[in-house]
C-alpha cells in the first residue's frame, strides 16, 4: 500500500454558508466550490491548503451521518483522508492485516474520488478516509 499524503481534512459544520467565514476570511482560503453527495446525506466544500484541502461536511438530513456526529461530539474534525495510490490493494492489504473496515469496497465520494472507511475502532478512535483520484 502506497500512501501518497495527507488528502483532506473533513470537518463537521451545522452550515457551510454559515461557517465558511472563518476559512475564508479569517484565513483567506479559496472555496472551491460545493457539491451534494445524496448517497451519503452530505453536502461537501473543498478549500485547498498546498497540497491538501480542507473539507466542510454539512449534512443534507438529520439521520445522515455528519447529523449524527455533530450531535454526538459537536462539530469539529470528523475524518482524515488519506490519499492512496491504489484504493483496492489498500482495502485488501489492510483487511489482511486484520483491520477492521468501514466499507469492505470502494464507494465513490465528492469529485468522483474512490473513497473508502475504516473502522474508527481499528484507529484509536480517528475515522479514517482512504481515498484514489
Ligand atoms: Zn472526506
Amino acid at each position: 500500500m502506497k500512501i501518497l499524503k495527507i488528502d483532506h481534512l473533513g470537518i463537521a459544520v451545522s452550515s457551510i454558508d454559515e461557517k465558511k467565514n472563518f476559512w475564508t476570511d479569517a484565513l483567506g482560503l479559496k472555496l472551491e466550490g460545493t457539491e451534494t453527495v445524496e448517497a451519503q446525506k452530505v453536502t461537501t466544500a473543498f478549500l485547498p491548503v498546498g497540497e491538501s484541502e480542507v473539507e466542510l461536511l454539512e449534512s443534507t438530513s438529520k439521520d445522515g451521518p455528519v447529523a449524527k456526529y455533530i450531535e454526538k461530539k459537536g462539530e469539529g474534525i470528523q475524518h482524515v483522508a488519506f490519499r492512496v495510490e491504489n484504493i483496492e490493494e489498500a482495502l485488501a492489504e489492510l483487511k489482511e492485516k486484520g483491520i477492521q473496515l468501514i466499507d469492505q469496497t470502494p464507494r465513490i465520494g465528492a469529485g468522483g474520488a474512490k473513497i473508502a472507511f475504516l473502522h474508527p475502532k481499528a484507529t484509536s478512535g480517528v475515522l479514517v478516509e482512504l481515498c484514489e483520484r
